[in-house]
């Protein structure tokens, strides 16, 4: 591994005041990740210089040399497979099959968003006059990602992808729990082959940047994936004249129909709230069931969650990871106890797993609260943590209600063997995404991403579909006459 450095103006280096953080293994805090530039508003304006003094250059290339770059990044990813997985279990804290699963897909977006590279297209336009009108789609310019530390390598090649195959320069900024997976993104693209300082990698705390790199006037477009504060933050210092792509969080319901089998309920609820520690922005935070299956569907749930063996997610017995920080822990554990501060029972916390927490780590037990209130705290707030609320509802009609009553609209699911309901319910339902019979966590790789209300801006949505290359590039039209 080469030292842990900013990368800005095709060279790799310190912060320029020689600041550092360190990063530690959510696991294992007495494992020392590195220490990485906690870069300031210098660096940030050092960062754009240099991409602004590379990127028209790189818009230049022909579209097979920028696909070419894509896809031998996606060949080297799969050829260090393990090794990279191992890295982001250690870094982040997913256990290694979840791990292994984010870098194949992180190879899958540069071969998709490769092939994008021959894509951007123009249109003719019938003319009354003399001559030709036609549009060109060109760069923005330079594109900024800013990225959250949950999926540090999909999340990111699904914006740094998409900028580089229509020719933009890249400013990528990373989460500063995930340093390491942000310097290995920049590290395989360069070995790839893209010329120097057409990326620049800023490494650090968003409030030390983020206004200096989204409020540039030479900054294009802004991609940030992360929480709605920070979003509402950066839509405030982008100006009216900026291009943003927010995507944001979740309080994601599962409803469950009264004719649905309560052991496959519980099986999709409880894969859609405990995967990867619950830290997805897609993880169902509510389960909503109808009718007198309820207790049968809470007992399943918290079988379910006592089954999780936590600890280090290298550890191929372990089926839960830690939360990524201390913090994390901290924001989770705080949530739990306003729950239970509320009155709000607890089906399955700390005192009832099978196996015991590990004794060091940022580890959290998988709970399930019982009879959660609408008007509660826990049925409202982004928790992002292993904890499910479980709540009744009377008919359909009153868990749409309760599904809808929440300022966000990421994603949904509903578990019925009647497909009527299910296409009411994706009628019905306020959310971007919505999975009849299977967890609300989990998208195509070719599917249009993203939610409604606080989960997204709404601007070309991510992850595939013609919105997100529309995104990434500009319109001219030109008239043309001789
Ligand atoms: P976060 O908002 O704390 O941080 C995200 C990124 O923003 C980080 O790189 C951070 O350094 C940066 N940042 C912080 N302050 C900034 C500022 N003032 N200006 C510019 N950048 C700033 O989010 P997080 O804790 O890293 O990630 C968890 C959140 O992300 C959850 O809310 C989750 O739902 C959301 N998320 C959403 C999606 C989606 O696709 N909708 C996917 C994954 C995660």
């Amino acid at each position: 591994m080469s030292a842990p450095l900013n990368y800005i103006g095709g060279r790799w280096q310190a912060a320029l005041d020689g600041g550092s953080f360190e990063r530690r293994n959510p696991a294992d805090p007495s494992d020392l990740i590195g220490a990485f530039p906690a870069s300031k508003a210098a660096d940030a304006l050092a960062a754009i210089e240099g991409v602004d003094g590379a990127r028209r250059a790189w818009a230049a290339t022909d579209a097979e040399q920028r696909q070419r770059v894509l896809e031998r990044t996606a060949d080297l990813i799969l050829a260090r497979l393990d090794a990279l997985a191992r890295e982001l279990t250690r870094e982040e804290g997913k256990v290694l099959a979840s791990a292994t699963q984010e870098w194949r897909r992180t190879a899958a977006n540069f071969r998709l968003y490769a092939s994008e590279a021959h894509r951007t297209l123009g249109e003719t336009f019938a003319n009354s006059g003399a001559g030709v009108t036609y549009s060109v789609r060109e760069p923005v310019g330079i594109v900024l990602a800013i990225t959250p530390w949950n999926f540090p390598v999909s999340i990111p090649s699904r914006k740094i992808g998409p900028a580089l195959a229509t020719g933009n320069g890249v400013i990528y900024k990373p989460s500063e729990l995930t340093p390491l997976a942000g310097q290995r993104m920049v590290e395989l693209l360069l070995e790839a082959g893209l010329p120097p300082g057409v990326i620049a990698l800023v490494q650090g705390y968003g409030a030390d940047v983020g206004d200096t790199l989204v409020g540039s006037a030479k900054v294009g477009a802004v991609t940030f994936t992360g929480s709605y504060p920070t979003g509402r933050r950066i839509h405030q210092a982008a100006g009216p004249d900026k291009r943003l792509q927010l995507e944001m969080g979740g309080k994601n319901p599962c409803v469950v129909l009264a004719d649905a089998d309560p052991a496959r309920a519980a099986q999709i609820a409880a894969q859609g709230a405990f995967s990867l520690t619950g830290q997805a922005c897609t993880a169902t935070s509510r389960v909503l069931v109808v009718g007198d299956i309820y207790d049968a569907v809470v007992r399943e749930i918290v079988a379910r969650a006592r089954a999780y063996r936590l600890g280090n997610g290298l550890d191929p017995q372990v089926t839960m990871g830690p939360l990524a920080s201390e913090a994390q822990q901290r924001k989770v554990e705080d949530m739990i106890a306003a729950g239970k501060a509320e009155g709000l029972r607890v089906a399955c916390g700390a005192q009832d797993l099978d196996s015991p927490l590990p004794p060091q780590g940022h580890f959290v037990a998988p709970t399930v609260f019982v009879d959660v209130p609408p008007s509660s705290r826990l049925s409202r707030e982004e928790i992002f943590g292993p904890v499910v609320c479980v709540s009744r509802a009377a008919s359909y009609e009153e868990a749409i209600a309760q599904a809808n009553a929440v300022d966000y609209g990421l994603a949904a699911s509903i578990v019925t063997r009647d497909m009527g309901r299910a296409l009411a319910f994706a009628a019905d339902i306020d959310a971007g995404i919505v999975k009849v019979n299977s967890a609300t966590g989990g998208v195509a790789l070719n599917a249009p991403f993203g939610g409604f209300k606080h989960s997204s801006n709404q601007t070309n949505k991510e992850q595939a579909g013609h919105g997100v290359m529309d995104f990434y590039t500009r319109t001219k039209s030109v008239y043309l006459a001789t």
